[in-house]
């Protein structure tokens, strides 16, 4: 049982957009914890609400109904504790590798610190910020890269240059949307073991967005399936919900090997299944919520087969 502290409560999030004079659900109620150190990881069908899940966490945009908390307080705006990597474009053009991982950091000192701090101790921070970020960024092998702007840089870089970036700031929680969804098989390989590295070394807490079930599998200690695939009785099953919330097997960080081994072959079937075939469409009984942070942790047997999911959580709650 993990007793680690609560980073992230995101609690009855319901999400909905304008589309073609209605609103359309696209988040359904969505549950769920994550607890310090923990590396879950993030998977789903494309369009089925996970960048969108990753901006109400972040705080750019607010539940329709619901809410989230960032260890125990109310998001309502993105925050330092919240940091993102994006697939492309999270670093400034027209900046070079130090002054982009250093920005943050300044933006901080100039927003808050400066009215109350005299200039020779501004100067001493400034030193103090660059420090930091070289610091952080000879550790991720940019140590020579220091002074390049991101077009001089492979693309495996530049989301290196990106996870520094939202790093330095040490944030309880590291967002990340598909950081390797536009990189060669090789560099992304290479930069999974890039971010596991960093994870063991600070034991962050990673909530990690892909729709490549091996690289989900591989990362993280923790898989969320969001899906639009699903029946309810009551056929209002407009939006996604949270159909598998697990723990993935093989211990964490896992070796290379584990991509290819019969553990994960037995596991990619029955999560590709359940989470990213439309045409099989389960039933939100047979949901797999087996995790013990998982919001449904009494089984449908014991509810009664034709209750539906809201009431089970409504006579959980009373
Ligand atoms: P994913 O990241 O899983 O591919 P998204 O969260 O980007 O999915 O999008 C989920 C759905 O929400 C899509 O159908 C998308 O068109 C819709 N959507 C996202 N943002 C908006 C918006 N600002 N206005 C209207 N519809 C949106
Ligand atoms: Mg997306």
């Amino acid at each position: 049982m993990n007793d680690q502290p609560l980073i992230l409560h995101v609690d009855n999030v319901y999400k909905a957009y304008p589309d073609q004079g209605r609103m359309r659900m696209i988040l359904n109620d969505v549950d769920l914890k994550v607890r310090q150190g923990e590396f879950v990881t993030l998977l789903g069908p494309s369009g089925c609400g996970k960048s969108t899940l990753l901006r109400l966490i972040l705080g750019s945009e607010l539940p329709t109904k619901g809410h989230i908390e960032i260890a125990g307080k109310p998001v309502t705006g993105p925050d330092r504790d919240r940091g993102i990597v994006y697939q492309k474009y999270s670093l400034f053009p027209h900046m070079t590798v130090l002054e982009n991982v250093v920005f943050g950091l300044e933006a901080e000192e100039f927003g808050l610190v400066s009215r109350y701090v005299r200039r020779a101790k501004l100067a001493q921070h400034r030193r103090h910020n660059k420090e930091k970020a070289q610091e952080m960024l000879d550790r991720m092998s940019l140590g020579s890269d220091l002074n390049k702007y991101p077009h001089q840089l492979s693309g495996g870089m530049r989301q290196r240059v990106a996870i520094a970036q939202a790093m330095i700031m040490e944030p309880k929680i590291l967002l990340m949307d598909e950081p390797f969804g536009a990189l060669d098989d090789n560099t992304r390989t290479d930069m999974q073991l890039f971010i596991l590295e960093q994870w063991e070394r600070t034991k962050m807490t990673v909530f990690f967005v892909t729709h490549d079930l091996v690289e989900a599998l591989f990362l993280g200690s923790r898989l969320i399936v969001l899906s639009q695939f699903y029946k309810t009785a009551k056929e209002d099953n407009e939006g996604s919900k949270i159909v598998t919330d697990r723990a993935i097997p093989g211990g964490h960080p896992k070796p290379t090997s584990f991509k290819n081994s019969a553990e994960l072959a037995a596991m990619l079937e029955d999560v590709r299944r359940r989470g990213l075939d439309p045409d099989f469409a389960q039933h939100i009984h047979e949901f797999d919520l087996s995790h013990a942070d998982a919001y449904q942790t009494v089984s449908a047997a014991e509810w009664g087969s034709d209750q539906d999911h809201d009431s089970q959580k409504d006579q959980r709650t009373t």
